[in-house]
């Protein structure tokens, strides 16, 4: 649904759908109103909808650019709910480019004085998302799911995705908004006729149905953490000395799975690392290889530093130990060094490596063997128990930590809501301002309720023509 806020753009915008370098195919569309006169001087003639017509794609002189596809979706049967024209063509970047520039080209004479068509210009990252979300084709948390399809990389989060675009998130969230509204009527109608008021809502069981909706947010809660770890991952950091088997160990983790990364827009992703799978979870394992100490310039040293930094913040952090050199003044000595820099943060997990060598080395810790792959599957159990990490992803919907946040907030609320419940004096007017807060917070998950800087935020980080 549209939010009020935001005025609904009416410009033409064209962008190449398709990822850049070279392919078989690739996409040119256009999303904006009344694209017919585009049409004509593209391809010399008018599209059927909905069908695919071959043709030569033309240029200014009428001579072919390329030949291709091209679909016409009029409005508002279309991904944007706008007209979208698709062009299909040959995957080349400068065919492509010379397509774009086609289009632009063709939209500027159309634009004239005569105006047959608004100024055509090209569109920014998420755009024709963001179009879809304003013309009431997907709500804001679909929108979301788009983006991390695409940006999958695992198996189980590209089907989570898959399953948040179709609606199961959302629905279990105006389920949940359903139910508020229910008790906000029922709280607010009270509010107008005050004599009644205590009685009218036990009989209308508003406790009972307050205790029922805080039981399925924390259920629906559950859930979305689940789903914002599908999505964004855990981080794990593998510290440990030179030899002890770091990178037997990533290796044995990673086994066939490693986890298809690419790199998102505004997230750094110069750490040292790998991200690997575990369930379909994606874990970025942070090696500490390059942090020892005695950095070389000042551009390594803040690189080291950054990478401390990201340390603190991990989820996990694995200390691997070597259990074939415990006792060696020279390894105790660098255990202690490192001991020193992790600190005893809670995420430190002790892990004794080399178990096949060394059968009854005593261990504080988990004892493992990257060679053989003894524990590892008490390791890979550990790691995902320290995310929080218990669900099969079957049936699991893909969220965001920012998903999570606003549940958390509607939770905040409804627990301030039932405590004034209780009260004798039932101050009802504060009851059903948290009710109103929580809804809202609820709201901003599907976007029913959104403020512009939350829309930039979240469809800038799109890709372009997306
Ligand atoms: P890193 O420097 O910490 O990354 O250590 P490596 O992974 O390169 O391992 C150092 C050496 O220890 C290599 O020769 C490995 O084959 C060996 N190694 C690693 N893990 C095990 C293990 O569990 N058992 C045995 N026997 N050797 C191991």
């Amino acid at each position: 649904m549209p939010s009020s806020l935001i005025p609904l753009p009416d410009d033409p915008i064209v962008a190449i759908a398709t990822a850049p370098g070279r392919g078989a195919v690739g996409i040119v569309r256009v999303s904006g109103r009344g694209l017919g006169a585009l049409i004509d001087a593209l391809l010399g003639k008018a599209l059927a909808p909905r069908l695919a017509t071959y043709g030569p794609l033309l240029d200014a002189h009428g001579d072919a650019i390329d030949r291709g596809l091209a679909l016409f979706f009029p409005a508002p049967h279309s991904y944007t709910g706008e007209d979208v024209l698709e062009l299909q063509a040959h995957g080349g970047p400068v065919v492509l480019q010379l397509l774009l520039a086609r289009c632009l080209e063709a939209a500027g004479e159309l634009h004239g004085p005569a105006a047959r068509l608004p100024h055509l210009r090209l569109a920014e990252p998420g755009e024709f998302t963001q179009r879809a979300f304003l013309n009431g084709k997907l709500d804001l948390a679909q929108a979301e799911a788009v983006a991390d399809l695409i940006d999958a990389g695992t198996e189980a989060a590209a089907r989570s995705a898959s399953r948040s675009l179709a609606g199961a998130f959302s629905r279990e969230i105006d389920t949940l908004a359903q139910g508020l509204i229910d008790l906000r009527m029922l709280v607010e109608a009270t509010l107008d006729f005050p004599e009644e008021e205590i009685d009218f809502l036990e009989k209308a069981d508003a406790r009972g149905r307050l205790d029922r909706l805080t039981a399925a947010l924390d259920r629906a809660l559950d859930r979305t953490r689940q789903g914002a770890l599908l999505a964004e991952g855990m981080t794990v950091v593998l510290a440990g000395q030179p030899n002890v088997g770091k990178s037997s160990l990533l290796n044995a983790l990673a086994g066939a799975e490693l986890a298809i990364v690419t790199p998102v827009p505004g997230t750094t992703r110069d750490k040292i690392g790998q991200t690997i799978q575990i369930e379909g979870v994606p874990v970025h394992v942070i090696d500490t290889a390059g942090l020892r100490k005695g950095a070389r310039d000042e551009v390594e040293r803040i690189g080291i530093e950054r990478s401390w930094a990201e340390i603190e913040r991990a989820d996990a952090v694995i200390f691997l130990h070597d259990l074939t050199r415990a006792g060696e003044s020279a390894y105790e000595a660098g255990e202690r060094e490192i001991a020193d820099r992790l600190g005893h943060a809670a995420q430190v997990m002790h892990v004794f490596n080399k178990a096949d060598l060394v059968p009854d080395g005593a261990a504080g810790g988990l004892r493992l063997s990257a060679l053989t792959g003894e524990g590892l599957a008490a390791l890979r159990r550990a790691l995902l128990e320290r995310a929080g990490w218990h669900a099969s992803p079957e049936g699991l919907f893909i969220a965001r930590t920012r998903h999570v946040r606003a549940l958390r907030r509607a939770r905040e609320h409804l627990a301030l809501a039932a405590a004034l419940a209780m009260r004798a004096d039932a101050a009802l007017d504060l009851l059903a301002e948290e009710l109103r807060l929580a809804h809202d917070a609820l709201g901003e998950i599907t976007g029913r309720v959104s403020a512009d800087a939350l829309l930039g935020e979240i469809f800038g980080r799109f890709c372009i023509g997306k």
